[in-house]
């Protein structure tokens, strides 16, 4: 299949020729055409599997064809985002993909000024891209109002709801306007997740597409229990003795992921933090740097590293468990992509072993566990309580099985 079958209009074609996009991804074969036939969708799609694209083309042919002028202070199109990481994500790929056409985009998150803000919000928005919070601040203050908005889109809904967002996404699906098409992308579709839909959607056309890989089942996991004090000095010994190149280190926290950068550049291994206090030039360097391989290791925290697009990365390294199991998945679905072979381990101190037990439950398999000389812990981990859950899924041959909440369910 080809864009131009897709029925997109030239500018687009264009721009997606010079992007060296040559055929559409299985997400945006299935949900361009129903978008562009005014249809509510809902899909299931990963980042990573072209779904920015998927919402952001249809949605700037339509704008672009209806013509209408988007007023003082109001916006054609929302996207609503769980992150600023992600909400500049797609704000970058609208402005490249919409730059042959006449439409005005703009971008609203929190954790920077609100002035410059309000004051672009004047001219009228054809895309608003945001992420809640901002987007309800913004709106209390008269700076953006919704009763000319056509087309919503939620993306990374699952994302927005683990966060806690539900409460800001609803207040402002409150105040949009009903008649409106309305799209809905989602890792996993969870009964949260279709509750939400079904007050958002109309008669919505479902698709999905299946992940980049299968998480679990191809990555080789390890725990290494080790004394939290002891976790930087194992992490550098590992590094160095194993000799791993491109590593992504997740941490629990902004302060952890600084500490532990700190700590591995003085031992001569170069690395850079990325999360929520970091500027978005400074973000955008360290992930260049990281692609390029110009440096070794990237410490990011949970939602820094959402919705960034490494390929190929063989190792991830958790340096704290998250403290929702998901996440795990999440983390470790960072390798192993496109069915290669990647690896995952894990630092995990004995206070930690709750969370290793939620992990192991989760992704119903036990995590093999290796000490290394020199660091074994004083306290053991917990985890020898773990049982396999009978279930008929649970083969005799104990092959690791996708819990339900993990898996990208098959939308019907
Ligand atoms: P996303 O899932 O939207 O985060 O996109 C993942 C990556 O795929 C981004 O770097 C896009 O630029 C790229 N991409 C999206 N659509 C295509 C396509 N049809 N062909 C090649 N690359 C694409």
């Amino acid at each position: 299949m080809s864009f131009e079958s897709l029925q997109l209009i030239p500018s687009l074609l264009t721009i997606l020729d010079k992007q060296g996009y040559t055929t559409p991804t299985p997400i945006q074969e299935k949900a361009i055409t129903p978008i562009l036939e005014g249809k509510d969708v809902m899909a299931a799609a990963q980042t990573g599997t072209g779904k920015t694209a998927a919402f952001s083309l249809p949605m700037l042919q339509l704008l672009s064809n209806s013509k209408q002028q988007a007023k003082a202070n109001h916006t054609r199109a929302l996207v609503l985002t769980p992150t600023r990481e992600l909400a500049a994500q797609v704000a970058e790929s609208v402005s490249v993909y919409g730059q042959g056409l006449d439409l005005k985009y703009n971008l609203v998150f929190g954790g920077v000024k609100i002035n410059p803000q309000m004051m672009k919000l004047r001219k009228g928005t054809d895309i608003l891209i945001a992420t809640p919070g901002r987007l309800l601040d913004l709106f209390q203050q008269n700076a953006i109002k919704f009763n000319q908005i056509e087309m919503l889109v939620l993306d990374e809904a699952d994302r927005m709801l683990d966060m806690g967002f539900i409460k800001d996404v609803k207040k402002i699906l409150s105040l949009l306007p009903k008649n409106r098409q309305s799209l809905l992308f989602s890792a996993t579709f969870s009964e949260e997740i279709r509750t939400l839909a079904r007050t958002l959607l109309k008669e919505p056309v479902e698709v999905s597409v299946t992940p980049p890989n299968t998480t679990v089942e191809i990555i080789e996991q390890h725990v290494y229990p080790v004394d939290k004090t002891k976790k930087t000095a194992l992490l550098t010994h590992l590094i160095k003795t194993e000799n791993w190149f491109q590593l992504l280190v997740f941490c629990r926290t902004k302060h952890g992921a600084n500490r532990v950068t700190k700590s591995l550049n003085k031992q001569g291994i170069s690395a850079a933090a990325i999360h929520g206090n970091k500027s978005q030039n400074v973000r955008t360097r360290a992930l260049a740097d990281f692609k390029d391989k110009s440096i070794q290791v990237l410490v990011a925290t949970d939602i820094a590293a959402r919705g960034i697009d490494i390929t190929d990365l063989p190792y991830v390294i958790n340096y704290d468990l998250p403290h929702v199991a998901e996440d795990y998945v999440h983390r470790i679905g960072r390798t192993g992509r496109a069915g290669k072979a990647g690896k995952a381990m894990s630092l995990v101190c004995a206070e930690e072993s709750k969370q290793l037990l939620g992990i192991e439950r989760l992704i119903n398999m036990k995590i093999e566990q290796q000490i290394i000389p020199g660091f074994k812990p004083i306290e053991p981990l917990l985890t020898k309580n773990f049982k396999q859950p009978a279930s008929k899924n649970n083969s005799a041959n104990n092959k690791p099985r996708r819990n339900r909440s993990t898996r990208n369910r098959a939308v019907k």
